[in-house]
């Protein structure tokens, strides 16, 4: 029998890796992980933490506005953007030494080096060159932002990476995409005041999201002063004597201090050994795995951004637990994909869960839509207009509810709940049963007793 190094060596320490790593070290086996950059990865390091961090520090203007409607007097208030990195960047450090002291109190050996693969069971390890062998492999890589290399001017562009560091707040930002990570940061900048252009070349904002939440938001950050370009696209960024200079397709010139892309993200697979090992890609480069998250080879796995099936972190922890269970627990495990729950971190914020109207139209013949607008009892001292959305659709020959959908506060912590409802398979019939908790915004959730309208075959009737 080949004895090797590890039973397991991780590639990458990001919530899939580290998950992977620490888990299966505390089971007793000798585990090794390699991360290049940073231990916590994209969530932690330069992704969900940090933007959720950012969208606390945008909504403050907002409070002290709406203050003055239940009778406080604010005082005079000022941004220091250089304060917030800072106690950002300690949190951040924070977090990462945790992650650390999870793996190494698994006895889980820590690698800061970049690793790839040379064949099946053998990586090496960047820094020093060393080569190591392991039984099993886990690729747990993440993505990185696209950076639009056709764009002319693409170089003086930032992604979602440098908008964590920028040295100064800028006065003016174009942000380019219309997916979340684009939505989030144009209400993260207008919040603290930068003027903001979202430039998106789709119809609509969020395209994967039900119609009315999308529109609703997209009208709400209109009225709050985000320009929105949708069917627009750049042509050329370039420098100029104030600034950048950014050509559009459809909109003429403009000038921002920063253009930042948030077009999408690649896998990171490049240069990471995968031919060599045998390890197969698609066109996207993302690696090919199967219902269990085993690639092409046996041995080796790949889970998370890299594999690009969900682009979340629940979903990247998800996976490596299902490898827990397949390869150290006997007990094969998919992970399940179906029925998300999930946030866009907006202002006002979306929280959704389960088949959009759209989706439902498809895929059942008769579907009732459960809608209500209404502005929540905050604004009404306020003075705020903004309207929140709830929305659930409903398949009328099981009853179930299909999707729940919601714009406004705390949308994202209502759907969590709403998450575990909908995994149940929960009726109308349940919500209708289930007592109101007054008063919030939530128990229009349990109200919404008829049907707003209804859909046969996909058509509004
Ligand atoms: C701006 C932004 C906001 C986001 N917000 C949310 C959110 O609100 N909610 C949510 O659920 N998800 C969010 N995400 C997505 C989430 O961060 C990812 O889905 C998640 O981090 C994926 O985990 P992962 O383990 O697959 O990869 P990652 O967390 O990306 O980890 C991969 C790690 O591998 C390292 N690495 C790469 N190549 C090598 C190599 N050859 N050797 C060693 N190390 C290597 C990288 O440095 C990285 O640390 C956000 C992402 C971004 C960019």
């Amino acid at each position: 029998m080949t004895a090797y190094d590890y039973d397991l060596f991780v590639i990458g320490g990001g919530s899939g890796g580290v998950r992977s790593a620490r888990v299966a070290a505390a089971l007793g086996k000798k585990v090794a992980i390699a991360e290049e950059y940073r231990y916590g990865g994209t969530c932690v390091i330069r992704g969900c933490v940090p933007k959720k961090l950012f969208v606390y520090a945008s909504q403050y203007h907002e409070h002290f506005e709406d203050a003055a409607g239940f009778g406080w007097t604010v005082g005079e208030s000022t941004f220091d953007w250089k304060k917030l990195i800072a106690a950002k960047d300690a949190e951040i450090t924070r977090l990462e030494g945790l992650y650390k002291k999870g793996l190494s109190g698994a006895n889980a050996e820590i690698l800061d080096t970049r690793a790839e693969l040379v064949d099946r069971h053998t990586v090496r390890l960047v820094n020093t060159g060393k080569t190591v062998t392991a039984k099993t492999i886990v690729i747990a890589t993440g993505g990185t932002p696209n950076l639009h290399g056709a764009l002319p001017g693409h170089d003086l562009c930032i992604t979602s990476n440098e908008a964590f560091h920028l040295e100064e707040l800028p006065r003016s930002i174009v942000i380019v995409g219309g997916g979340y990570i684009a939505v989030e940061f144009a209400n993260i900048f207008h919040g603290l005041g930068v003027e903001t252009t979202l430039v998106y070349r789709g119809a609509e904002i969020l395209s994967r999201f039900d119609h009315d939440l999308r529109r609703g938001l997209h009208e709400a950050m209109v009225a709050k002063g985000i320009k929105i370009q949708c069917h627009d696209m750049l042509k050329s960024v370039a420098k100029g004597e104030d600034g950048l200079v950014v050509e559009t397709l459809n909109n003429g010139t403009m000038n921002a201090d920063v253009v930042m892309l948030a077009i999408g993200r690649v896998p990171n697979t490049h240069g990471l050994g995968l031919e060599a090992a045998g390890v197969e890609t698609n066109a996207q480069g993302a690696i090919v795995v199967d219902d269990y998250s085993r690639t092409s080879v046996e041995n080796i796995y790949a889970l998370g951004d890299v594999t690009d099936r969900v682009q979340l972190t629940p979903v990247a922890i998800h996976e490596a637990m299902c490898f827990i269970e397949t390869e150290y627990k006997n007990n094969p495990t998919k992970p399940d994909h179906d029925t998300i729950a999930t946030a866009v971190f907006s202002q006002p914020e979306i929280g959704t869960v389960g088949l959009t109207e759209e989706e439902a139209g498809k895929r059942y013949n008769d579907v009732e839509v459960y809608r209500a607008q209404f502005r929540p009892m905050k604004a009404t001292l306020s003075g705020r207009t903004e309207k929140m959305i709830m929305k659930l659709i409903v398949d009328a020959a099981s009853r179930k509810v299909i999707g729940a959908h919601i714009l406004g506060h705390d949308a994202g912590e209502m759907a969590q709940l709403l998450g575990i409802t909908l995994k149940a398979g929960c009726t109308k019939d349940d919500f209708d049963r289930t007592m109101a908790v007054h008063p919030t915004a939530a128990e229009e959730l349990v109200t919404m007793y008829a049907p707003s309208y209804k859909l046969k075959d996909g058509v509004r009737v």
